[in-house]
């Protein structure tokens, strides 16, 4: 096992060695998405990040519990309290129940991360399912004496806990300035302080997901679900706790609070953020018409983008970047992702080609070190990745004769690059020529030479079904004068 992995803890805002609290075992939550739309760049980042950890946890020996949340009630459209339930607006729209928006969408983005080969979670609950844990933790808040009941809704007392605690001690901000900052809205006038924040919300007439409580019916507040579900499923007290930085504030500074008095002050031991993307150096948002879904980004179907970008090139350029920098998404840089992976891609393939010499002038040992000592310096995947560049050119120069591999140095360099680009950082081969996009391919051709048989035959029929059962696969068929031309749309 590496003893020696270095992460940035938020919290204390300096890099700390990591040290699990039950070796062999990690506990990890990540706040997962909220789920009424198709999973986008912005959920792409956290997920990737959050896998690699994931990833090398289990490589250098740890058994991880990694809890990924869906959230599907209680996050309102303007991610504080009021505004529409952001799952029970599209269900109405929609005209359909609020748990199909959630199946319908967690399909969705279930189906994208597969393909950017981000693995599972060990635990995927749903704040949905786990009302009872967030009414029992808004009750343990009230009786301590930092929460109140108004109209059926109860509050976070922020002002009050401050009086004892820190809040603001994740995100640095502080309370005074907090009430000048904040203007009154509407709706807000049943709080004491615009900052204080909904545990539990009373439902309106129209509002369509709601349970009882002992303070009537309603549904629970955002920031409740993450701290019951993780501390249900990794106890009270766990290593890790994850998100993209947006959650910084006001998500899980309040989780911290409602943490502090309801299960223990330092209940978390590392809390970890990755930073943003943005595109062509602006902030993505629908409102800016830069909006890029996943899927689009796979089929290159949105303008402002020059083509297709695969899922291991979006994996590959988020991996380019260390997770706490910011990066920029352009269709350039993009594309010199794409050419740097079939680089390496090639380079490996040279690797597994290359024969031993008796001579060696290559330190394997020290070169997979240097893997190793970026990693754990804080998950340094861009230096990983120099270094796996940095190989390639040993590789070239040993295949050009210019220099000698031995066995055991051969065989350490093979496993580094199988470690490190397949294991660690998860990419994967996406040749199109590959297995079975072959077999696809054949089978295809095959079927479409019976349709013209049949078209010969003057069989309309079958000819017809061959290629509308074909379109509803996906294959797009277009006749040619002499044959037939296809394609996967
Ligand atoms: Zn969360």
């Amino acid at each position: 096992m590496q003893e020696n992995l270095v992460l940035y803890n938020s919290l204390s805002r300096k890099k700390e060695k990591f040290t699990a609290i039950n070796p062999p075992f990690v506990g990890m939550y990540v706040c997962g998405p909220t789920v009424y739309g198709d999973a986008h760049l912005g959920h792409a980042r956290p997920a990737i990040t959050f896998d690699l950890l994931f990833r090398y946890f289990q490589h250098i020996g740890y058994k991880v519990r990694y809890v990924r949340n869906i959230t599907d009630v209680g996050h309102l459209e303007n991610d504080e309290d009021h505004g529409e339930d952001k799952i029970g607006k599209k269900a109405k729209l929609e005209q359909v129940e609020p748990m199909e928006i959630v199946q319908f969408y967690s399909d969705r983005y279930h189906r994208e991360m597969d393909k950017l080969n981000v693995l599972r979670p060990s635990i995927e609950p749903r704040a949905s399912g786990h009302i009872i844990e967030q009414i029992e933790l808004t009750q343990k808040i009230l009786d301590a004496g930092y929460a109140y009941i108004s109209n059926g809704s109860v509050y976070f007392d922020v002002e009050k806990y401050n009086e004892k605690y820190n809040y603001g001690k994740l995100s640095g901000r502080v309370l005074e300035d907090l009430y000048s900052n904040t203007r009154e809205l509407d709706g807000q006038s049943e709080k004491r302080n615009s900052f204080d924040f909904a545990l539990w919300k009373n439902a309106s007439p129209e509002h369509i997901m709601r349970w009882p409580s002992p303070w009537g019916q309603g549904f629970p507040g955002w920031h409740a679900e993450c701290s019951a579900m993780g501390h249900k499923y990794l106890g009270e007290k766990f290593d890790i706790h994850g998100g993209g930085m947006d959650l910084l504030f006001p998500h899980h500074e309040c989780e911290i609070a409602q943490n502090t008095v309801a299960i223990g002050e330092n209940s978390i031991n590392y809390w970890i953020h990755n930073n943003m993307i943005t595109i062509n150096g602006q902030k993505m948002g629908k409102s800016l018409g830069n909006f890029i879904t996943l899927e689009e980004l796979f089929t290159g179907s949105n303008k402002v983008l020059e083509k297709a970008y695969s899922p291991m090139t979006i994996r590959f350029f988020i991996l380019q970047a260390q997770y706490r920098s910011t990066l920029d998404f352009s269709n350039e840089a993009l594309q010199a992702a794409e050419k740097g992976l079939i680089r390496l891609l090639k380079g490996v393939e040279n690797l597994n080609n290359l024969k031993a010499n008796k001579q060696n002038n290559f330190d394997a040992q020290k070169f997979r070190q240097d893997c190793y000592n970026a990693m754990n310096d804080d998950l340094n995947s861009p230096i990983l990745i120099s270094y796996l560049f940095d190989g390639l050119k040993t590789i070239n120069s040993i295949v050009a004769g210019n220099e000698n591999i031995d066995e055991n140095n051969l065989n350490i360099l093979k496993e580094v690059y199988d470690t490190f680009l397949f294991e660690i950082l998860g990419l994967k081969l996406e040749n199109e020529n590959s297995g079975n996009n072959k077999i696809l391919e054949n089978v295809v051709n095959i079927v479409l030479n019976l349709r013209v048989k049949a078209k010969e035959n003057k069989d309309w029929a079958s000819s017809d079904f061959i290629r509308d059962e074909l379109a509803k696969i996906g294959i797009i068929v277009k006749d040619k004068k002499d044959g037939f031309e296809w394609e996967i749309q």
